[in-house]
């Protein structure tokens, strides 16, 4: 379970993340929807620990992994990445990439490794480089590197925008499912609201900085908060 408090961010005195709260329940998907430039990957960011808020807490399965005294580095916060331009390693195999963030005995990772290709159903590439598969394949490998430390929580941003069209919705499904499987609490990030409305447990719509918005999808899409929210969601048929 992630929950964050009052997560706020300045740039050059202009504040992009303001007093953002909110919480992910394991096994659920909460979707952070908004526009660009509405402090999304910020927030996500500094849930990673990649950047440091200015004030709030980040909570993980009810541990202090941040505020302004705490700070726990990215590599102990149990948070798996799945970022759009967080890309494979070209010059590692698929199962050392698979592999990268695994300790222990080679026996052990090796096990884990196949366990995960075997669930994207990618086992046939474990000797293969990057360059080798196609866009979504390589979106499936990127997927069973974040889960192979058993990450409590997953963070991916706009991670199929990079993808075909018809492509997408698979992978999405697919993704869903294994995330599902592993039990893994889920914040992603999109700007769009048709992604929203098909992965999410839960809405939580985001602008200039600050939450206007938090549900179900169905309440969020059938009960906009304000005119701008319904335009938001207006391009959905
Ligand atoms: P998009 O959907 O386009 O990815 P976003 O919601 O993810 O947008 P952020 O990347 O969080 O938006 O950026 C929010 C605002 O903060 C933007 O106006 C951006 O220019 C600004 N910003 C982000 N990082 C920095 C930085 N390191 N220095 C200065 N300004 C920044
Ligand atoms: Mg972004």
């Amino acid at each position: 379970r992630l929950e964050i408090k009052d997560l706020t961010r300045s740039f050059g005195g202009r504040v992009v993340v303001d007093h953002v709260s909110l919480s992910v329940e394991v096994g659920q998907v909460t979707c952070l929807l908004g526009p660009s430039g509405c402090g999304k990957s910020t927030t996500l960011r500094m849930i990673a620990g990649v950047e440091m808020q200015d004030s709030g807490e980040i909570w993980v399965d009810g541990r202090l992994v941040c505020d302004t005294v705490t700070r726990v580095p990215p590599e102990g916060r149990s948070i798996g990445l799945m970022f759009q331009d967080f890309a494979l390693f070209p010059h590692l195999s698929v199962a050392d990439n698979v592999a990268f963030g695994l300790k222990g005995p080679k026996a052990r990772k090796r096990a884990r490794v196949c366990e995960l290709l075997e669930r994207v159903d990618l086992l046939r590439f474990i000797d293969s480089f990057p360059h080798e598969l196609s866009g979504g394949e390589q979106q499936r490998v990127a997927l069973a590197r974040a889960l192979a430390p058993r990450p409590k929580i997953m963070l991916m941003d706009e991670p199929f925008s990079g993808l075909d069209n018809r492509l997408r919705d698979g992978i999405r499904d697919e993704t869903l499912s294994i995330l599902k499987e592993e039990g893994t609490a889920v914040l992603l990030v999109t700007h769009e609201p048709e992604e929203a409305m098909r992965m999410a447990d839960e809405i939580a719509l985001m602008r200039a900085g600050h939450i206007v918005q938090q549900g179900a999808p169905y309440n969020v899409f059938n009960a906009p908060v304000d005119k701008e929210a319904a335009a938001f969601f207006s391009d959905i048929n």
